[in-house]
């Protein structure tokens, strides 16, 4: 496959791409992005030598250029992580999330539906025939050919013979909040609360309308909080271990008490990589780590292990907890039911908790450099 993955410099499509690229399946792995504060070569600095690698300084938001490079490296899959995707930044100005992750994603379904489609338009050349997939450049030149003739996309043609795949990566958020008990599963009715969710979930229905209309062949995912290595230090695991290196308050919103479900960064990158392979176009996959814990108590464990790993900062790191006015808009739960993952596709996440978090906690402590440095370079 010839893989274009957006938004491969940032916090999840960093540690997506290490972990996929030798992969046999993959020919040439494209990762596009237009490295916003939040984006960082650096995070894949170990792959950017690789055979199959290459970059494309793209802005989603630029259609041409995004339709240019789908078409240029005959792109048959695309893994959709670009995003502009810290909730207190969308309060403070929503636009970016508007023109990035709507109009962005806007733009990428519509190169690909131009590159894969065989009549993009919905209408034959003479205007009378139905929309069919069509095939890359490369293949319809050759003997190989997966095209499906005349009769319309019938989910089931499209599935018998995948030659392409548009996997979109979403959150839990688009599903709102939860009360003290319940799942969000993939039929919950969606709910955002916040310029971030309502974004994603204006590209989630984007995404859901290219398959319904165009039979453009596409998957969703909805996955709740990421926690791991490569995190940009403004979400609440490298927030905390670097207040609390630097001896600051660590900020906790409201009572502390609202929850969230929590999954290591490489069990997502695993379930993204089987759902591209093996989910059926046109589904939605929520993944999740069944893995709940109320703010507060990260931040308790975040001290606890900060305090096992570098004794010797200066007395019990939970003194510096400090409780600031609400978020607004806040979620008070959310929860993820990823029982169709693990009955349709077999997975389940392979890390504990207690793995997960010493190895992230450990990561930001042994590299206070890369903090400094992304930090520093916006
Ligand atoms: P991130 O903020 O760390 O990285 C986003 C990347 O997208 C950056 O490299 C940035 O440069 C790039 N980007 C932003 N705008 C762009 C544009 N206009 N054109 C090209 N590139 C652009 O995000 P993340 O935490 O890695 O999240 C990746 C995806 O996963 C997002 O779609 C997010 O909604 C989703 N998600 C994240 C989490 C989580 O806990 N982090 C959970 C569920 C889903």
């Amino acid at each position: 496959m010839n893989l274009l993955i957006t938004g491969g410099c940032g916090f999840i499509g960093s540690n997506l791409i290490r972990r996929i690229i030798d992969a046999p399946e993959i020919t040439k792995l494209v990762n596009l992005d237009c490295l916003t504060y939040a984006g960082h070569p650096e995070n894949v600095e170990d792959v950017a030598a690789h055979p199959k690698y290459s970059f494309e300084k793209i802005d989603l938001r630029d259609a041409p250029a995004v339709k240019d490079v789908i078409a240029r490296h005959s792109t048959t899959h695309v893994m959709h992580l670009a995003a502009e995707s810290h909730v207190d930044r969308s309060i403070g100005g929503p636009g970016d999330f508007i023109s990035t992750n709507i109009v962005g994603t806007f733009n990428l379904l519509e190169a690909c539906r131009a590159s894969w489609l065989k009549h993009p338009t919905g209408k034959g050349s003479t205007g009378d025939s139905p929309v069919t997939p069509g095939v890359p450049a490369s293949e319809s030149k050759g003997e190989v050919s997966n095209a499906h003739p005349c009769p319309p996309p019938q989910l089931s043609t499209i599935n018998s013979q995948p030659p392409y795949r548009f996997l979109h990566v979403s959150t839990d958020e688009v599903y709102g909040s939860l009360g003290p008990t319940g799942y969000f599963t993939e039929t919950t009715a969606y709910a955002p609360n916040s310029p971030y969710s309502a974004s994603k979930a204006s590209s989630d229905m984007l995404v859901r309308a290219y398959h319904h209309t165009y039979g453009l062949p596409t998957l969703i995912t909805n996955c709740s909080n990421n926690y791991g290595p490569y995190q940009f230090p403004e979400k609440l695991i490298p927030v905390v271990v670097q207040s609390l290196l630097a001896r600051k308050p660590i900020p906790v919103y409201g009572d502390g008490m609202n929850v969230r479900d929590w999954l290591y960064v490489q069990d997502h990158a695993d379930a993204l990589w089987k759902v591209l392979r093996e989910g059926k176009n046109g589904e939605t996959y929520n993944i999740g780590g069944h893995n709940e814990w109320p703010n507060l108590r990260i931040v308790e464990l975040i001290c606890d292990l900060v305090d096992e790993f570098k004794p010797g900062l200066g007395g019990p790191s939970r003194s510096l907890i400090t409780f600031v006015k609400d978020r607004l808009g806040h979620d008070r739960r959310y929860a993820i039911d990823a029982s169709k993952m693990r009955d349709e596709l077999g997975w389940t996440p392979a890390y504990t908790f207690e793995r997960g978090i010493r190895e992230t906690v450990r990561w930001y402590l042994e590299n206070q450099g890369w903090s400094a440095r992304v930090t520093r370079a916006k």
